[in-house]
Order: structure tokens, then sequence, then C-alpha cells
């Protein structure tokens, strides 16, 4: 039973990692871009919304996205435990993710943190829209992508950091490896697959 975050940097590897560690630990990965993506695909008005936003690299506003994550937190599947992938981004999202679930008695209890040095960053993601071809990983995107992380994003580093649940874990180097990382990081903050 974990209820843990995943944060880095664009093309650090979150999504890859999310996938193997929601089975290693048997709960459900909660990925906001994901779900945003299928709502583009489905043309839904969320979706038509935070297109716009997402084709320029920028955040989703946090009304929508927390609310977005607020609902998908209050199905029975996260009762014992989720991976948030890519949630919360900004610092407003940290206090609304506080505020569920110290709602439901709840509180996070790990947040791993993926470090990547920005040019492999790019290097990656060229790859990735070579093969997966999404819109906001074009060269000037992307850039942005990565100036929006450390301008919104890395400051949660220090929240977490101070709260002592903060296990950062090099993200570079060979999928299994890194996923054994991980493991054994958290396995040090007392959680175990
Ligand atoms: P990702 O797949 O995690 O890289 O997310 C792709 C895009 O979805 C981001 O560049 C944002 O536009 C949007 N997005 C995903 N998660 C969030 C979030 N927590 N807050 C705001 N926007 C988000």
């Amino acid at each position: 039973m974990v209820r843990m975050l995943l944060v880095g940097p664009p093309g650090a590897g979150k999504g890859t990692q999310a996938v193997l560690l929601s089975e290693a630990f048997r709960i459900p990965a909660i990925s906001t871009g994901d779900i945003f993506r299928a709502n583009v695909r489905d043309e839904t008005p969320l979706g038509v919304e935070a297109k716009s936003y997402m084709d320029r690299g920028e955040y989703v506003p946090d009304s929508l996205t927390n609310a977005l994550v607020a609902d998908r937190l209050s199905h029975a599947d996260c009762e014992r435990g989720f991976l948030l992938d890519g949630y919360p981004r900004t610092l407003d999202q940290v206090r609304a993710l506080d505020e569920v679930l110290a709602a439901q008695g709840n509180h996070l209890d790990i947040v791993v943190e993926l470090t990547a040095d920005p040019e492999i960053v790019i290097q990656r993601i060229r790859h990735r829209a070579a093969s997966q071809g999404r819109t906001d990983d074009t060269d000037d995107v992307l850039r942005n992508r990565l100036a929006v992380y450390t301008r919104e994003t890395a400051p949660l580093i220090d929240v977490y950091g101070g709260r002592g649940i903060l296990a950062s874990v090099d993200g570079i180097g060979a999928i299994d490896d890194v996923t054994g990382r991980i493991m054994e990081s958290m396995s040090a903050h007392g959680f175990s697959a």
C-alpha cells in the first residue's frame, strides 16, 4: 500500500517507469498527461480546452487539472494506493492534492524525483517525437516545456524534501536499471513491492 508520485522533467522517463511501478506495487498509475491526451483525441470539452495549452507546452490551468485528479482519486481503485505521474506540477496543485487526501484522512507517502540532464532529455524526446508523433514534442515546444518545468515544478522538490518524503533517483540509463534504483530508494523509505 503506497500513495506516491513521480516527478521530473519532460523526457525523464516518468511514463515508462509509472507503468512498471504500478504493476510491481499493484496500484493504479494516474497520468494527467495521458488523461488530457485521451480527452483531446475524443474531442471532449476538457480536451478542446486543454489542447490549446498542451500544444504550446504550457500547463493546463490548475482549476481544471485539480478537479480532474480529485475526481479520479475518488474512484474505488485508489483506496489501496496510487501512483500519480505528472501531477502535482504547481504549488497550487500541491495544496489541492493535500486537501483531497487530508479529507480522506490520508497523505502522500513518497515522492520519487527522476533526475535527467536537459540535453539528454532533448535527445530522448526527439526520438519519441519520431516514434510516437506527439504534437508537443517539437523542439520549440519542448524547450518551453523544460522552461515551464524549471519555473513551476522544480520548486515542488524543495517542498517535498522539507517533508522528508523525497527520493531522488538518477533517471538516465537502461529502463530496468532505473526501475531497480527506484525500488531500492523506495525500500530505503520503507516501501517494498
Ligand atoms: P506529460 O505527458 O506529463 O508530459 O503532459 C503533457 C502535457 O499535458 C503538459 O505539457 C501539460 O500541457 C499537460 N499537463 C499534464 N499534467 C499536467 C498538470 N499536472 N498540470 C497542468 N498541465 C498538465
